[in-house]
């Protein structure tokens, strides 16, 4: 038994936005943990640019960066193509880099529910190792759609439960 956590680097966008994020996300991984029995607690952390966390192998990391210019999953090789075209969708995650983003340019008005739901989203995506096939089937924060905000449904926290102890290999100074 230990703790889940997701850390969020910081490293574009408007801070108090992230600061207030988190504060959901903690409430929104509460409700995962309690769907599972690997991890008896949970947490969000706010990383600061230019510090690197040291990560367990059940760890998340998701970058948040001012826009899509400013993606790290493009500048470690990768291809956002699909954000790229759809400005709607509000963060990437790179199953074969290992790499969770989102884009601080897309929230509305800065919302820090767009932001904690979007974080979850793409955690459910790096966590069960599925790109748009984790859509499928989905309601409430894990639909190709999402609406943020409400709470993420029960549907929703037991799907990542299932898969909160998958192990990752995440890189945390990017
Ligand atoms: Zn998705």
């Amino acid at each position: 038994m230990g703790a889940f956590t997701v850390y969020v680097k910081y490293k574009g966008g408007k801070r108090d936005s992230l600061e207030k994020a988190i504060t959901l996300l903690k409430t929104y991984l509460k409700a995962v943990v309690d769907e599972q029995k690997t991890f008896d607690s949970s947490d969000a952390v706010l990383v600061e640019d230019g510090t690197t966390p040291t990560l367990q192998d059940t760890d998340v990391i998701v970058y948040m960066v001012r826009n899509i210019e400013k993606s790290v999953i493009k500048k470690q090789g990768g291809t956002v193509a699909t954000a790229e075209a759809n400005d709607k969708i509000l963060g990437m995650t790179d199953l074969n880099k290992k790499i969770c983003e989102v884009y601080a340019d897309r929230l509305f008005q800065d919302s820090p529910k767009e932001l904690s739901g979007a974080i979850y989203h793409e955690v459910a995506h790096i966590k069960s190792n599925q790109d748009n096939a984790m859509h499928k089937g989905k309601n409430g924060f894990l639909t190709d759609a999402p609406d943020y905000n409400g709470t993420p449904t029960d549907d929703n926290n037991k799907f990542l439960a299932g898969v909160l102890a998958k192990k990752l290999t995440m890189n945390a100074s990017y």
